[in-house]
């Protein structure tokens, strides 16, 4: 996959087995449609999270890593699937009061995934593929496993982050709606195991205001372009048929068209000419 859903402000792990795993079967690409964002803490330092061969070795796959100094990298194309939003037991605790969560439930079924003999459970769909990972775009928070406060360059790049989300969202026409259910913590989906990620410092309401800022969303402006872009489309299509009826018609008329008068007649076949229809 090209440079489609890359983020042109962070470090890019791409190609040659740098990227992250991703995908089902592992290497799939294109399996990603986001509607939630789901913000996590890390345990460690970014640049572990950084290190491509660490992340292969340890099967972790993420879209984003941020650093407390606001550092941005980005791990996998956001229109690929991660690994990142397993949940433990139980998963009587998944928030479904988020309708977004309620709704991603409905397209699977639970089941428990043993791996090195630790049961996790996973959202399943029919053919086999993970439905959260498979909707949902997750960022890494570094916290040093302290759950300390979140430095402002740290904020204003999870910001940054997912404000360039939405507008490649919306320009690959797969808009996710812009609201506060669209920004959930990996507590919502694992509330047992990842119970404390994003942490008790984690600022969702003032990511979600600057995201929204001047009561605007970010897709707004670009939904209206596209409906504007709809209703040019339809013009366009309306006006080829009336150039193409018009060149019909001329078509007849022409032969029609007295022999003895040259001139108007070379007028006409000039005009049809440049209508293409000549
Ligand atoms: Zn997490």
């Amino acid at each position: 996959m090209s440079e489609r859903g890359w983020c042109p402000f962070a470090r890019q792990h791409r190609g040659y087995g740098r990227e992250g795993p991703f995908g089902y079967p592992a290497g799939k690409h294109g399996q990603n449609r986001p509607v939630i964002f789901v913000d996590h803490r890390m345990a460690g330092f970014k640049h572990t999270l950084d290190d491509d061969s660490w992340r292969h070795r340890n099967g972790v796959s993420v879209h984003f890593g941020i650093g407390r100094d606001g550092s941005v990298d980005q791990y996998i194309s956001i229109f690929d699937a991660g690994w990142g939003n397993g949940v433990g037991r139980p998963i009587s605790r998944y928030d479904r009061s988020n309708p977004r969560l309620a709704m991603l439930e409905t397209l699977g079924t639970w089941r428990a995934v043993t791996m090195r003999g630790y049961t996790t459970y996973a959202l399943i769909s029919e053919s086999g593929v993970n439905v959260i990972n498979t909707h949902s775009i997750s960022i890494e928070h570094e916290d040093e496993g302290r759950d300390q406060p979140w430095t402002d360059a740290m904020i204003d790049a999870t910001v940054r982050v997912k404000r360039w989300c939405l507008h490649e969202l919306a320009r690959a026409a797969m808009p996710m709606t812009a609201d506060e259910h669209m920004l959930v913590g990996h507590h919502q989906i694992d509330a047992t195991d990842r119970a404390s990620c994003p942490g008790r410092h984690w600022p969702r309401q003032r990511i979600l205001e600057e995201l929204v800022k001047g009561g605007k969303m970010p897709t707004a402006e670009y939904e209206e372009l596209y409906r504007r872009d709809e209703e040019i489309k339809t013009v366009l299509a309306l006006v080829n048929t009336k150039v193409e009826q018009l060149q019909n018609l001329m078509k007849l008329v022409i032969p029609l068209v007295a022999k003895d008068e040259p001139e108007e007649n070379a007028k006409i076949k000039e005009l049809l000419a440049a209508l293409g229809g000549g």
